[in-house]
């Protein structure tokens, strides 16, 4: 069994997950290990937090679990203001690694809240960065709407002259154009992005894995199953026809996949490290890779200046 690998050029940790990884080593390095807290996961990937953890961070669901006036940082996906409100009043030294992307949105539903328009969100329920989004809305939180399909924008009733809408940033992009089309055809005086949130990062993974689907039998894509970005990659792969699998390094990976493949292709989500594609390249060479070919150009991307308070 001899295959090829391609290699998206466009993949793994954009500007925001290197941001709040390196937010919580530089406060592990000023405060000292043990001594940093990090409410939630701070960033979706199994092998960051494993490795933060280790090197002395604690993470966190709740801020019960946090000693008073220690050090606490919230994580890229942000959080609402009563979280905030909650740990300015138990006293902690706050770090806000929100991604800036995702702070965007909150000050657009802060507004939103402060006119008494209705928000639409169409994203995710329960994931992190939308129960962040929601919070961020100043005032009576009945006003707020989370969608994600059409048919959840037909059900919806709100005040279509007097509303806003704002999605979470690592969406399927054509997904969300079908549900922003329909939120537009049911209120056309809403406002909103001309397309969606989706970040930059988001949108140019996606279009890398529709590259790599023109020419390859199966995908394997770096990223942990709670990982929002990495498993729209893998439906993306998957709606373009391809084999798709997600996996969390390459001890996830099952050789029969690679069973009558000619062309492997490989990417990783946005909070995936490199070492762990790394590994992966090494499995595939282990298991009949030939080659490894570099597919799409480099994206070249300033990095977010780190938070307050380091
Ligand atoms: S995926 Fe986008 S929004 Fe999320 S952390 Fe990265 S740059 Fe920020």
């Amino acid at each position: 069994m001899t295959f090829k690998v391609m290699l998206a050029n466009v993949r793994g940790m954009c500007q925001g997950v290197s941001r709040a990884i390196l937010t919580v080593e530089k406060a592990l390095e000023r405060y000292g290990n043990g001594k940093v807290w990090v409410l939630h996961e701070v960033v979706h990937n199994r092998h960051v937090v494993e490795d933060l953890r280790e090197r002395g961070a604690h993470f966190v669901e709740s801020l019960e679990e946090i000693p008073d006036g220690a050090v606490l940082i919230f994580s890229a996906h942000g959080v609402g203001l009563e979280t905030l409100t909650n740990a300015q009043k138990r006293g902690f030294t706050i770090i806000d690694a929100t991604c800036p992307v995702v702070s965007h949105i909150h000050k657009k539903m802060n507004r939103a809240g402060e006119s008494g328009k209705d928000a639409v969100v169409i994203g995710h329920n329960g994931h992190q960065e939308v129960i962040g989004t929601i919070g961020q809305y100043k005032g009576d939180k009945s006003r707020v709407h989370v969608v994600m399909t059409e048919d959840d924008v037909d059900k919806l009733e709100i005040d279509g002259n007097n509303a806003i809408f704002a999605t979470q940033t690592t969406l399927s992009i054509d997904e969300t154009a079908r549900t922003v089309a329909r939120l537009k055809q049911r209120f056309p005086s809403i406002i909103g992005p001309r397309r969606d949130d989706t970040c930059v990062a988001t949108q140019e993974r996606q279009e890398a894995i529709r590259e790599l689907a023109r020419l390859c039998d199966i995908i394997v894509i770096a990223g942990s199953a709670n990982s929002s970005n990495s498993n729209r990659l893998k439906e993306v792969a998957q709606r373009e026809g391809v084999r798709a699998y997600l996996v969390d390094d390459y001890e996830g990976i099952d050789p029969d996949w690679l069973a009558n493949a000619e062309c492997v292709g490989l990417s990783a989500g946005a909070s995936a490290p490199e070492y762990v594609v790394d590994g992966i390249i090494s499995f595939l060479k282990s298991h009949g890779a030939q080659e490894v070919v570099s597919i799409g150009q480099k994206p070249v991307n300033r990095p977010f200046p780190l938070p307050n308070g380091l």
